[in-house]
């Protein structure tokens, strides 16, 4: 199994910052990035060949992966004994895994560096390289990534046991899709958007329907009452999509 280094973070700052696995397999450099690494605050994990870092990503029959469950970015040297950094690359995102892969390389020419790209690397670093810009390199993935999933959390609103994803045009409740017509969705999009705020008839039409809808705004109340069919246990008793009598309505 692959020995483990973790290092106290020198300061509350820098502790948080991802579980980084190093794939290297000569001891040297794999050392002196670990202790590296470890300054700065990640935790840090690694495996001198290819299996062993897969086994740790993924886990394997006979091997739990507790400690390595949320790696957060993989530095992988290419040239391993074994099963070498581009098979493993593959074979992570063949697993569907997402996690940012840093390559590092003695080979330097552009074709290597577009292969690693290909098979799902994130970037390419060449032997001999600085610590600086290693670390440089590890954070912008990082950040990079991170915002990636923040984006995605942005697309799913949610309250108490709804979900509303902005982008499918889904709703679930309790985890079991609800269908709703577009503009029922659009109308709970609205409420879930700023739950406990209150939303007069026309202000939920001048969202739904636009400023030039011609009809009643009695409509709103004939959707409300869809939804609740749709989303409450009692629709005379609603938990979710109140009415605030004499304003209008609101989520929660
Ligand atoms: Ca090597």
């Amino acid at each position: 199994m692959g020995s483990l280094t973790t290092a106290p973070a020198p300061s509350d700052i820098r502790i948080g910052l991802g579980k980084v696995l190093l794939v290297e397999d000569e001891a040297l450099i794999r050392e002196t990035v670990a202790l590296s690494l470890a300054d700065e605050g990640f935790e840090v994990f690694v495996a001198d060949n290819g299996q062993k870092a897969l086994e740790m990503l993924v886990g394997s029959p006979d091997r739990k992966k507790e400690a390595t469950a949320d790696i957060s970015l993989v530095i992988l040297d290419l040239m391993l004994p074994g099963m070498n950094g581009l098979d493993l690359c593959r074979l992570v995102r063949h697993q569907g895994m997402d996690v940012p892969i840093l390559i590092l390389s003695a080979k330097g020419t552009e074709t290597d560096r577009v292969v690693g790209l290909e098979v799902g690397a994130d970037d390419y670093l060449t032997k001999p390289f600085g610590m600086r810009e290693l670390i440089a390199r590890c954070r912008a993935l990082l950040r990079r990534y991170q915002s990636t999933a923040q984006l995605e959390d942005k697309s799913i609103l949610k309250f108490e046991d709804i979900a509303l994803h902005t982008e499918q045009c889904q709703v679930f409740l309790s985890e079991i899709e609800v269908n709703l017509s577009p503009k029922e969705f659009k109308i709970l999009e609205l409420l879930i958007s700023q739950p406990k705020r209150v939303w007069s008839r026309d202000q939920i039409i001048d969202h739904v329907w636009g400023y030039d809808f011609m009809g009643d705004n009695k409509t709103v109340d004939v959707h409300v009452r869809w939804i609740r069919e749709k989303i409450e246990a009692d629709p005379s008793q609603p938990k979710y999509l109140k009415t605030v009598r004499g304003f209008g309505y609101r989520l929660g």
